[in-house]
């Protein structure tokens, strides 16, 4: 029967498919189509890796020492038993040879089916074993690590591999990816893959989940409460984008109506490319910058694509993530950082020092959340970085050494203490005298600052005195401004990127730096929203960095407005007790 559910619209446009329902900590698993000529080989890897389990807790339990408690033999018994279950050999070799799912996207999907069912048991005992097929599942998927996939992943080629399959209608796709969370580093996984949706039970519309959702173009709701527990593998999922709605199991006139919608949505896109090559000049002859906001090098190449004219907000914590505390030393951070102002063509790039913490944990189990009471407020970003100086030292030389390739600006996050920006000036410097030393070439770089925390865009004077320019981050903005945290659906109601607070730090900050004849930029999600654009301009604001996806949207206010009429407009906007009834 159809139902929907609510949640926020993160990522715009609609998607149509079934449901893959991916526990978090499982999102690093591959998820790839095989071919046909494939799949047997990948049940055997499968079999295999589940017969070297079954030896080894075997083995186990013939050497468990005769004083061991009987609780341990049980449950080695158990763990022997569930490795035959015959409903997870059975759905894992269906999806492998039905759906083409590689060895392990198969077994942790009939992972989900099983464990859905243990939950929904009456016995407790019973319930309780779902622990126990994790653990198992689990150690299979450890194995499988070990022992090299005969298959290539088809991640690149899998659109038209799922076309093919359709084609012979076999499989039921696209896909649509339901999960509790995702942090930041799990979507990357899914950067290149074949899902068209995504659907997440938490979250903000800023939390760094649903901002790499928007650079992927992926239609995505997030903060859907129940989500997860309330869709089934495999049902029939529509995510409206637009209005963050999940619709499940729709009836062929619902599916009908949102296929319209998406046509639509498609036409739309077509339209706004034909402003692709159209200068960004408002009506009154005013030239905007659209930058883009880039995660990984390779997204320079959407950047390009889109008409941006440069990098304002390269996020390069991206590539410190998910590498279980294995950091990227100088010469790989050097060559990432190389591939993206190569990739740029000598446009400028801005390059943002690591912002780790918060909702952007290096990896997942590392997660600032469960180990700090308020990660928000707590060592991330710049007060991570000048937690250890040799790890900055490293990421500002391999700035610096980039910098001899291009235009580059190094920008810093979160920093609101003056000391804090003459121990980071002192780092700078430390890092160019080292590289001196070594004779190593470097580059010169433009300094600028992050005004994202209240208490910075309230002692501007200070930024200026040490920074080239600024970019204000409105998302960390509004959420330390309101105090309303960023990820967490349950006040997302409240983050309000128009509350006249929030709106009179912006503007201030624009016309201070416009005072003083320095760069400023918004690199937060309001820049990307056109909504917003016409009250930007009308405060000052030539700047703008947002995802490549949001550039033609914003461009096409752009030329429909005219910058110097629209000052006084937004002034009265940013004076009223209710600025977004004005918009
Ligand atoms: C911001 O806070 O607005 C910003 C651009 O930085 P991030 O979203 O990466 O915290
Ligand atoms: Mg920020």
């Amino acid at each position: 029967m159809t139902f929907s559910i609510h949640g926020l619209a993160v990522s715009r446009g609609i998607a149509i498919g079934r449901a893959v329902l991916v526990a978090s900590s499982r999102a690093d698993v591959a998820h790839y189509f095989v071919d046909a000529s494939q799949v047997e080989a990948e049940i055997q890897r499968v079999r295999a890796s589940r017969n070297a389990v079954t030896d080894e807790i075997t083995r186990l339990q013939r050497e468990l020492p005769s004083d061991a408690p009987n609780e341990l033999a049980a449950l080695l018994d158990v763990h022997l038993m569930l490795l035959q279950d015959e409903q997870l050999i059975s759905g894992v070799k269906g999806w492998i040879s039905e759906r083409h799912y590689n060895a392990e996207w198969a077994l942790t999907t009939q992972y989900e089916m099983i464990a859905r069912q243990f939950d929904e048991m009456e016995d407790e005992y019973l319930r309780e074993r779902k622990a126990d097929l994790e653990q198992v599942v689990e150690r299979i998927l450890r194995h499988m690590k070990g022992v090299a996939s005969p298959v290539q992943p088809q991640s690149q080629s899998s659109r038209k591999l799922q076309q093919d399959l359709l084609l012979d209608d076999t499989m039921d796709v696209p896909l649509i990816l339901v999960a509790h969370d995702m942090s930041p580093a799990d979507m990357l996984q899914f950067k290149q893959s074949l899902f068209v949706g995504f659907a997440t039970d938490v979250g903000g519309r800023t939390s760094h989940t649903a901002i790499v959702a928007r650079s992927m173009h992926i239609p995505a709701v997030v903060g859907a409460r129940s989500a997860s527990q309330l869709i089934k593998q495999d049902d029939w999922v529509i995510i409206d984008g637009d209005a963050g709605v999940l619709i499940v199991d729709p009836s062929p006139i619902i599916l009908a109506e949102y296929g319209f919608k998406q046509r639509q949505g498609e036409l739309e896109r077509e339209r706004l490319n034909r402003l692709l090559h159209t200068p960004a000049l408002t009506l009154d002859g005013q030239k905007i910058e659209l930058l883009a906001n880039i995660e990984m090098p390779e997204d320079t190449t959407g950047a390009v694509k889109a008409g941006a004219v440069g990098v304002g907000l390269f996020r390069s914590e991206f590539l410190f993530m998910g590498r279980i505390g294995n950091l990227p030393d100088e010469q790989e951070q050097y060559l990432a950082y190389r591939q993206a102002i190569e990739g740029m063509q000598g446009l400028p790039v801005t390059i943002r020092t690591v912002d780790i913490g918060a909702d952007k944990p290096l990896d997942r189990h590392t997660k600032a959340q469960e180990t700090h009471l308020n990660p928000a407020l707590g060592l991330r970003a710049i007060r991570w970085s000048l937690a250890d100086p040799p790890m900055f030292l490293t990421q500002l030389r391999a700035i610096l050494r980039a910098a001899a390739h291009g235009q580059v600006n190094l920008l810093v996050p979160m920093l609101a203490h003056a000391a804090e920006i003459r121990q980071t000036m002192s780092l700078i410097d430390h890092a160019r005298a080292t590289l001196d030393n070594k004779g190593v070439p470097y580059g010169p770089v433009k300094l600028g600052a992050m005004i994202e925390i209240p208490a910075a865009a309230l002692t501007l004077k200070l930024f200026l005195k040490y920074f080239d320019f600024l970019s204000i981050g409105t998302n960390d903005l509004i959420q330390y401004t309101l105090a309303i945290d960023r990820a967490d659906e349950a006040v997302a109601h409240l983050y309000d990127p128009c509350h006249p607070a929030v709106l009179r730090l912006v503007a201030d900050t624009i016309a201070e730096c416009n005072a003083q004849g320095k760069g400023v930029s918004v690199c937060g999600e309001m820049a990307g929203d056109a909504s917003m654009t016409r009250l930007l301009l009308g405060l000052g604001l030539r700047s703008f960095s947002m995802h490549p996806s949001q550039i033609l949207a914003v461009k096409q206010e752009i030329l429909r407005a005219d910058a110097s009429k629209l000052k006084v407009w937004s002034q009265r906007v940013i004076d009223s007790e209710d600025p977004a009834s004005l918009l």
